[in-house]
């Protein structure tokens, strides 16, 4: 059985001391949740106080994207073993807010997955459609290329020590969270798809979705067979909202 999974994803919000409340009420309130792990995804700057204040919680942190290159005349970029340094296990790839900012390809996401994995951090590998992808009828096949690239350049068994969540576009951060059986469909299909090249990785695969979940629409997300937790934005940051989208997991 796959232990539930719930990452917060912090965005760019945060300061030092909104931080030190936010990861206390995290502290004082989840640690009674043995049943589902945990993540706190940071901006780059507040690993530091992430590390120093969740290190022996069962809290684990992590980053929200890393470079694609070990090492180099990278301006701007923060790279694996740096995340490493401070204690990050998780990292998110490929979030729809940043591949379609700074314009990433599926190539290069692909790229920081095999990053990630080769210094020992678990990729977090963001997949999903747009509104008009899904009112064509195409998000599979949408999906489908997302995971082909990863697939292609280094075979499917890399899932093994992944996490997949399935975050459709339209429904990050506008309160429209997809239906459980919208969710539910599309994770059997990654996890069929994975299974089809590599049974026992899709047997351990988690897949979460991410998509204005919430502590009312949380348990039945959460309770499908295939969602085996959450990438949480907004109710992140808010500790009792988050430690009831946690409690759901549970
Ligand atoms: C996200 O950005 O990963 C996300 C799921 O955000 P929200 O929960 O705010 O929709």
């Amino acid at each position: 059985m796959r232990q539930k999974l719930v990452v917060a994803n912090w965005k760019m919000h945060g300061s030092l001391a909104e931080n030190k409340q936010l990861l206390s009420d995290y502290l004082h309130q989840l640690p009674t949740l043995h049943t589902a792990q945990v993540v706190v995804c940071v901006p780059y700057p507040y690993l530091a106080q992430a590390q120093a204040m969740l290190q022996n919680s069962g809290i684990a942190w992590g980053a929200q994207n890393l470079s694609k290159d070990a090492v180099g005349p990278y301006t701007g970029e923060v790279s694996a073993a740096m995340l490493k340094d401070f204690g990050a296990s998780y990292v998110i790839i490929g979030h729809s807010e940043r591949a379609t900012a700074y314009c990433e390809s599926d190539e290069n996401i692909a790229t920081k997955f095999m990053q990630a994995q080769a210094h020992g951090l678990t990729p977090i590998l963001c997949v999903g459609e747009t509104l008009i992808e899904r009112e064509a009828g195409v998000m599979q096949m949408v999906v489908a290329k997302q995971l082909d690239t990863i697939v292609k350049l280094h075979g499917a068994s890399v899932f093994a020590n992944a996490v997949v969540s399935y975050e459709p576009i339209w429904a990050i951060g506008t309160g429209l969270a997809a239906s459980a059986e919208q969710a539910q469909s599309m994770h059997e299909f990654i996890r069929g798809k994975v299974a089809a090249l590599d049974a026992s990785a899709a047997a351990s695969l988690k897949i979460l979705y991410g998509g204005s979940v919430n502590p009312q629409n949380a348990v039945q997300l959460l309770a499908m067979q295939d969602i085996d937790g959450g990438l949480i934005g907004k109710c992140s940051l808010n500790a009792q909202e988050f430690e009831k989208i946690c409690l759901a997991a549970a």
